[in-house]
């Protein structure tokens, strides 16, 4: 749920104010579940990113461990290796490769990728690179090309 469904929109953006990259999402534990709250002010392929990387960790079922504080607000963050981890994931589930070899055979740019699922570009170029599908491509148009 978008975090202005809890607080005024306007504490959202006296936070920003403090600090822009302060809060992007959290999970909750409730007694019927877990819920992500995001951050409504951040734009549509961030906000998806931080959903995916908050349920990674549900999936790979972190632990809550640090509590920061930035103002007069309180923050509960996981380790590094699990934000690592959730990262790696979260990136995974809005890209799977799959996606990402097809788009990278038709020769898609990394805009048209973010923009057709509703990602960041810079994570598309990340998910691009990262899970090695335009040197796949890149071999097997030069295995292409060599043959006879
Ligand atoms: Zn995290």
């Amino acid at each position: 749920m978008p975090a202005d469904d809890l607080v005024p929109r306007e504490s959202l953006e006296e936070l920003r104010e403090l600090q822009s990259d302060a809060f992007s999402a959290a999970t909750f534990k409730l007694s019927q579940g877990r819920v992500v709250v995001f951050n409504p002010l951040h734009p549509l392929g961030r906000s998806r990113s931080n959903q995916a990387h908050e349920l990674a960790h549900i999936v790979l079922d972190h632990t809550l461990r640090t509590l920061e504080k930035v103002g007069s607000s309180s923050f509960v963050t996981c380790d590094v290796e699990q934000e690592e981890e959730a990262d790696w994931l979260g990136g995974c589930l809005l890209l799977p490769r799959a996606v990402l070899l097809s788009a990278a055979r038709s020769g898609k740019s990394a805009a048209q990728l973010a923009e057709e699922y509703e990602t960041s570009e810079q994570m598309a170029r990340f998910r691009l690179n990262a899970s090695g599908v335009l040197v796949q491509v890149g071999r097997e148009r030069s295995r292409g090309r060599a043959a006879p």
